[in-house]
């Protein structure tokens, strides 16, 4: 076991460091990954994280959603206590990082959530080779294996010139998800203004003056049905709430990894799931923990079984840490999901 960290009730804690990396609950010195609620919480007496992440959590909680804040760019070192920690980009959201913590006895990165898989909204995964890695295992099952989300997007503009009379509304989470699918619809040439729920457009915002390009993008505001042939996004909860029926009688689709489950997509409502996640899937996370060359494996929350087993066969010491608090990037329905799936 790494000398590094030691499970606490409040989350991976660094003795050395004297701080925890995303803690569930308030603690004195915390190290943050990225700004999805179940990594990212408010109350902490002092944060360390990438700018963006920072900027992201004041979005979400106001700007006293810590005592201090310390920011840190990506591959840059500092001190803290008497380990050295840098930030290394995750490819998951703006502003995402893994933790790398060095000290003689050796060097451990905590992955936070991560993906391999090109996104035009942040920056790309990078190999962090160590002793000991800790990696999420949100997809954490063979079954798992995410398509190239520019395949997914496809199938939403053919669906939009076959039904051009109807609104297609998409469901996306309003960290990383809207803003990636707007990016994806770019990458893929799809000029139009893209419509947003309001409870999209402050993130949304942020990564426009991040300098993410997204093109024209508009607040949904008061229309409806005047916006037939045209694609607005809105948080997934939305998809089958009142809020929808003003756009007639919507294509309803939903982005995201567990749209694999045929159970899932129905019960959000989504005629047209699209496979788009911002999780590794099996394969990127077993060649991942292969890639980094360590020997020890810590397994969070997700399939952790699947993946520690994996980890056996394939010779590393794999330990599931099975903490409390961490979700799908917010999503309460996932570890249930999962649970149907094993
Ligand atoms: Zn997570
Ligand atoms: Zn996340």
């Amino acid at each position: 076991m790494s000398d590094l960290l030691t499970l606490m009730p409040e989350g991976l804690y660094c003795p050395q460091a004297g701080a925890y990396v995303d803690p569930v609950r308030p603690v004195e010195k915390a190290i943050v990954t990225h700004g999805h609620a179940d990594h990212a919480r408010a109350g902490h007496g002092a944060v360390l994280a990438t700018r963006q992440t920072l900027d992201i959590m004041a979005i979400r909680y106001g700007t006293d959603f810590c005592g201090t804040s310390q920011e840190i760019a990506y591959g840059a070192q500092i001190k803290v206590g008497d380990v050295d920690v840098s930030l290394h980009p995750a490819g998951h959201v703006l502003g995402s990082a893994q933790v790398l913590l060095s000290a003689p006895a050796g060097r451990t990165v905590v992955s936070g959530d991560y993906k391999r898989h090109a996104d035009p909204t942040c920056a790309p995964f990078e190999l962090v080779p160590c002793d000991t890695f800790v990696t999420e295992a949100t997809f954490g099952l063979p079954v798992f294996r995410h398509p190239p989300a520019h395949r997914e997007i496809a199938k939403l503009l053919s669906s939009l010139d076959l039904f051009a009379e109807q609104t297609h509304l998409v469901g996306a989470y309003a960290l990383g998800k809207a803003q990636r699918i707007i990016g994806e619809l770019r990458a893929a040439g799809y000029e139009k203004t893209i419509y947003l729920h309001g409870a999209l457009e402050k993130l949304t915002g942020y990564y426009h003056s991040q300098g993410i390009a997204l093109g024209s993008v508009e607040p949904v505001g008061q229309r409806g049905k005047e916006l037939r042939g045209e694609i607005v996004l809105c948080p997934p909860g939305q998809l089958s709430d009142r809020w929808a029926r003003r756009f007639g009688d919507p294509v309803t689709a939903m982005a995201s990894g567990w749209m694999r489950v045929r159970a899932r997509a129905r019960q959000r409502g989504a005629e047209l799931p699209l496979i788009v996640s911002d999780h590794a899937d099996w394969d990127d996370l077993c060649r991942t923990i292969l890639e980094t060359g360590a020997e020890r494996i810590w397994v969070t929350h997700g399939a952790e079984e699947a993946l520690v087993h994996w980890c056996e066969m394939n010779g590393r010491n794999a330990r599931p840490l099975n903490m409390i608090g961490y979700d799908d990037g917010e999503d309460p329905d996932a570890a249930r999901d999962r649970a149907e799936l094993m």
